[in-house]
């Protein structure tokens, strides 16, 4: 009798001729019992996919509470890449990685596990509740309960402290399976109305379903999980909100327990630290008491008013922008705010943009619409005469408002509204001029991260399913060539990049580039992204070199993305301490008595008329008042000066973060100001 042997490929290029039954866990042992102690799971990949060549850098989405539901019952596509435990039975070739403590999605694992962990500390505290389901999510995990007396924030600490007891009895977690229809009539039969719901919903008579045991605990879940409650190391009940089951509010209320949880307590409290720095630096926050915008509740949310010191860095970062654009040779225009509605019929927008946009307002004429994107009106531009070859690329750049309905209760101080402000532009070339036309758009992006004081950043290619050919617009040739242009423009800029396939939008593949800000955050901000429908759609034409007419290939693009999402990341990044070149107020005076107002007001136009912004204090209020309080509005320099200074024509110079630094001429302090402007540094 002879067992039968599988290849498990392992990323070196190693292939191991195991018997059919080993599981991952043994192979980590086999290469070294180290590797098998910092094990999690085990991410299994069929052979038949290709291993990317590309760099596999790590892209937080945006903060998700509500992961896919299916990804923890339905079974999963056997062809795709999938985690499993470490002790699952491997049955055929596969390719096999392990996951350490530091692979992102292991991270994943041990929060589910602590969910499960959660849970089975409710169980035990209070017997009598009703289990709903325990994602883990990109913040830490949460579990639904059904109590009939609700949890209160009293009961986090308990439920906490049996947390502990749980892990410190390190259970070991062990998959095991049932008839579904049997397990059905179990969770009928007990009031589990939650879980028969999922069951329900994610399995199909005659299926046998997974189940997870650790001790007496027993979940419905398709795993996987770490090996034991003991390797849930650190973790932190964090709050408690009230939802209704299915979110219908004739349903029974649920309780929704949130947690977090890391590898280490060194990690978990680098993560409280991290949210405590970043509460600090919440925009909202920070807009309020730099008195920099608001939002009005009378005009309503999503709406920004910029206040003068608002206005005055939004100008300033306008500026930069429209100076840039023209040096890099696009050609300023400026656009209506509405159009008919026969305009977002003839670009589509009517059709599967329509719930996005803010509802038709009927005139004399015909019915309007608020522009919720600013390119059909550049196209009409592109339009209103004949282009040659000659002729591009014609690049149009515009701070186009655009206005698109979000939900009531939905919106996010500058990050999410309904008004906002695009620097877009849109390329109209030749597809010979692709690539030119994509390496000068990604040079540009890096001009603003750079010059706006971000080091690092990361960047997505978002490329079709040539599979899925029913749901995209253009021909397979002008995917291939644009997806080509875009890989060859980030190779010929040496950027690592991550592709990510299917993820196109149906009129094209586009870049994304995020930012990483000074707590490690990633914010999407600027998008290259091509499109073969609009040109279609409008039948734009050139007449090429050969005589004949051509359609143009079409690129937009947006750096800053949003003028209003970008200032709120500007903000949070610098806590509102803004360089130099951008602070609204540059430098406050401080006349030490009212005597030297006069002077005040001598220093104030010298000031001005070098270009700084300038604000004098002539209240008749105490110096350190008057320090404390440009202090507050984290001023850059405060120039402080009496009778001594007066005679030298001198000012004594507060520097920000750095404190007195001493009496200096003023044309000294002048032509230093002015160097620093103008290198736009981030240094004072
Ligand atoms: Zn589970
Ligand atoms: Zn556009």
């Amino acid at each position: 009798m002879s067992t039968q042997m599988i290849a498990v490929h392992l990323p070196d290029g190693a292939i191991r001729e195991v018997p059919a039954g080993t599981t991952p866990l043994e192979i980590a042992n086999s290469i070294s019992p180290r590797l098998a102690a910092v094990c999690v799971a085990a991410r299994l990949k069929p052979l038949a996919i290709p291993q990317p060549l590309e760099c596999d850098c790590c892209c937080q989405k945006e903060a998700d509470d509500q992961p896919a539901e299916a990804e923890m019952y339905a079974a999963g596509d056997a062809a795709a890449p999938r985690l499993v435990d470490l002790n699952m039975p491997l049955t055929a070739d596969t390719r096999l990685e392990l996951l350490t403590e530091k692979d992102p999605e292991a991270l994943k694992v041990l929060r589910h596990s602590a969910a499960h962990v959660l849970a089975t500390a409710v169980l035990e505290l209070f017997p009598e509740t009703k289990l709903g389901h325990g994602p883990a999510t990109d913040a830490g995990f949460f579990y639904d309960f059904h109590h009939e007396k609700p949890f209160t924030p009293e009961d986090l600490p308990l439920i906490e402290a049996k947390m502990a007891e749980i892990i410190a009895r390190d259970e070991k977690f062990v998959q095991e399976s049932a008839p579904r229809d049997k397990s059905l009539e179990g969770f009928e039969r007990d009031g589990e109305f939650m879980k028969a719901y999922f069951v329900n919903k994610f399995t199909v008579p005659g299926d046998e379903i997974s189940f997870y045991r650790n001790g007496n605990f027993t979940d419905f879940c398709r795993g996987p999980h770490l090996p034991s409650t003991g390797r849930v190391k650190a973790v932190k009940i964090t709050n408690l909100a009230g939802a209704y089951w299915l979110g219908d509010e004739k349903n029974p209320q649920l309780q929704r327990v949130y947690g977090t949880a890391f590898f280490s307590k060194k990690d978990l409290d680098a993560h409280f630290a991290r949210l405590e720095e970043a509460a600090k630096r919440d925009h909202r926050l920070l807009g309020k008491q730099l008195d920099l915008f608001s939002i009005q509740e009378l005009a309503g949310p999503g709406l920004i008013f910029w206040h003068p010191k608002g206005a005055l860095i939004r100008k300033v970062m306008e500026d930069w922008m429209r100076a840039e654009c023209l040096r890099r040779d696009y050609q300023l225009v400026y656009t209506p705010h509405v159009a008919r509605v026969n305009l977002w019929q003839t670009s589509g927008h009517e059709g599967f943009y329509a719930q996005n946009m803010f509802t038709p307002m009927e005139l004399d004429d015909a019915l309007y619409r608020m522009k919720p994107m600013n390119c059909p009106f550049h196209i009409l531009i592109y339009k209103n005469s004949p282009k040659s070859y000659r002729d591009l690329p014609v690049r149009y750049a515009e701070l186009g408002n655009v206005y698109r309905y979000e939900r009531s209760g939905t919106m996010h101080g500058l990050l999410r509204v309904r008004g906002f402000t695009q620097d877009d532009a849109h390329i109209f070339c030749t597809p010979a001029q692709i690539e030119n036309e994509v390496v000068a758009c990604i040079d540009f992006a890096e001009a603003v991260l750079h010059t706006f004081g971000f080091k690092e950043f990361k960047v997505e290619l978002s490329t079709w399913d040539p599979s899925d050919r029913a749901h995209y617009a253009g021909s397979d040739e002008n995917w291939e060539l644009a997806t080509g242009s875009l890989r060859k423009a980030l190779e010929r800029k040496g950027i690592a990049y991550k592709t990510i396939p299917g993820e196109a939008a149906f009129y094209g593949p586009k870049i994304d580039i995020k930012l990483v800000d000074v707590l490690g955050r990633l914010w999407q901000l600027s998008t290259v992204q091509f499109d073969f429908n609009l040109p279609a759609r409008f039948e734009l034409e050139y007449v090429g070199e050969d005589g004949e007419r051509h359609q143009p290939v079409m690129v937009h693009r947006a750096l800053f993305g949003s003028v209003e999402r970008f200032f709120g990341v500007l903000i949070e990044h610098y806590a509102g301490a803004f360089p130099l070149w951008l602070a609204p107020v540059q430098v406050g005076l401080v006349p030490i008595s009212e005597r030297h107002h006069e002077h005040a007001k001598k220093i104030e136009a010298e000031l001005k008329a070098a270009g700084l912004r300038v604000e004098v204090d002539d209240r008749n209020e105490k110096m350190n008042g008057k320090i404390r309080d440009f202090a507050n509005q984290k001023t850059p320099y405060i120039l402080v000066f009496g009778d001594k200074e007066q005679e030298a024509n001198a000012v004594s110079v507060r520097t920000r973060g750095k404190g007195d630094q001493g009496s200096m001429p003023l044309a000294s302090f002048i032509a230093k100001a002015q160097a620093l402007v103008k290198s736009q540094s981030t240094e004072l």
